[in-house]
């Protein structure tokens, strides 16, 4: 294989056949293409695409890349959620204790920040001691001892997305649907699952930014999840503003604890139960929205849920305990607003990036990451404000990060005399 040449076919808008893609993307994993060359052949596939059928061989190079789990001839429904995207998205933290309440097991692999979004995996590490890298056979454990567990990409599972994630965070090159189905469905297929529904998010702060770009990766991960033996539902949700109250790191594992303890937000409940409801009906254990909706509420009134993430926690090394005392930001900045009027539009790309800066999102290996860090959102879509009254509160643990912030988000909010309102699901 010439690297080179494959890099300049697709450049030119060709397209690649399974031998080539399989040379090029496991040469890749084997160090003999670089990671200049596969940071050009990314960006090439961001511009030129990929068909439908050089995508499904993607996602199969990229599973066959490590082990595939299996469960064996479990009792159980197995089964996982997975989001696109986007800014204060903690729902895997809340759905996967309260799933385990109900009788579905769920192994998830979860990411690390990814472009501006931040990543399930950094906000879980906030916690001291919780270990998101096991081997193949303690996850296992984990599943099956607790109902579930979230772990990260390991070099024995999905190790070609542990190393193109990343290199697509620093290339900007996310936005690309079959970059994007390869890494979801390489992680979804290797769990061993039977179900799983997945949240495409689209808007202002999600990689899908139009319902037309969102409805074309929806289907191809559908039709790839099927192909696979995974029952796959899609739902459709907006990210034309941060999800619940806190966007950052450690405050959103906190909001996640108060949703699991029945204080939630609304729009991030309302998407946590609606999720859960579409894995209990593809499970058969309920044959109705109505009554998925009863048991998922049931498991966090009782306040199992919270027992759960507490027992999982417990069982990947963490110290929940530990987690307010050492993630406690040293500084804080209030944001003002500048006129009267009604919260109109949130720039929430914007405010993904702003935790970017705020270090809540690695910009290259081995960057510390600022768990203290994040933003309180006082108002949001629709809201009223009068002039000088707070909007969002920014806090992390670095002075001079946190005052550039402040000039970052700002402008992210529009306040105008008037508001059109958009629904939640789309
Ligand atoms: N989540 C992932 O795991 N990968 C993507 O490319 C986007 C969201």
């Amino acid at each position: 294989m010439i690297a080179s040449n494959l890099i300049s076919k697709k450049r030119d808008g060709k397209s690649l056949s399974k031998s080539e893609l399989n040379s090029f993307f496991n040469g890749y994993l084997k160090g003999e293409v670089t990671d200049a060359q596969m940071s050009a052949m990314l960006m090439a596939t961001y511009f030129k695409g990929m068909s439908e059928d050089e995508t499904f061989i993607l996602v199969e190079i990229m599973l066959n890349s490590g082990s595939k789990i299996d469960f064996g001839n479990t009792k159980r429904y197995v089964a996982d959620k997975h989001s696109t995207g986007g800014v204060g998205d903690k729902v895997s933290i809340i759905l996967a204790p309260i799933l385990a309440c109900v009788g579905i097991k769920v192994p998830m692999i979860a990411g690390r920040g990814l472009g501006y979004t931040g990543g399930t995996i950094d906000k879980l590490e906030s916690i001291p001691g919780f270990n998101t890298s096991p081997d193949l056979d303690q996850f296992k454990r984990w599943v099956n001892k607790c109902g579930y567990a979230i772990i990260s990409q390991t070099n024995e599972v999905c190790p070609a997305d542990k190393k193109i994630y990343s290199l697509r965070s620093k290339t900007a090159t996310i936005p690309s649907i079959p970059l994007i189905c390869g890494s979801i469905m390489s992680k979804k297929i290797a769990e061993g699952i039977s179900g799983l529904v997945l949240d495409i998010k689209v808007g202002n702060g999600a990689f899908m930014k139009t319902k037309k770009q969102g409805a074309q990766l929806g289907e191809w991960l559908k039709n790839i999840g099927n192909a696979f033996g995974v029952s796959t539902d899609v739902i459709y949700t907006s990210m034309s503003q941060p999800l619940g109250r806190f966007s950052g790191l450690a405050c959103e594992v906190q909001e996640a604890i108060c949703c699991l303890k029945g204080d939630g937000p609304d729009d991030l409940i309302k998407i946590t139960l609606e999720l859960g409801a579409n894995i209990l009906i593809q499970s058969q254990l309920h044959s109705d929205k109505h009554s998925a909706y009863s048991a998922l509420m049931e498991a966090i009134n009782s306040g199992k849920a919270f027992e759960k993430f507490q027992q999982s926690v417990n069982i990947q090394g963490g110290s929940i305990n530990q987690l307010e005392l050492k993630t406690i930001p040293k500084y804080q900045k209030i944001l003002k607003a500048d006129k009267d009027g009604i919260i109109a539009k949130i720039d929430t790309e914007s405010s993904g990036w702003c935790l970017v800066q705020m270090g809540c999102v690695a910009q290259k290996i081995g960057d510390a990451l600022d768990h203290s860090a994040g933003i309180e959102f006082y108002k949001k879509l629709g809201d009223l404000v009068n002039s000088n009254e707070p909007i969002a509160r920014i806090f992390g643990s670095n002075k001079r990060k946190i005052d550039s912030a402040e000039k970052f988000l700002k402008p992210a909010f529009t306040i105008s005399p008037e508001y059109k309102p958009s629904p939640l699901f789309l």
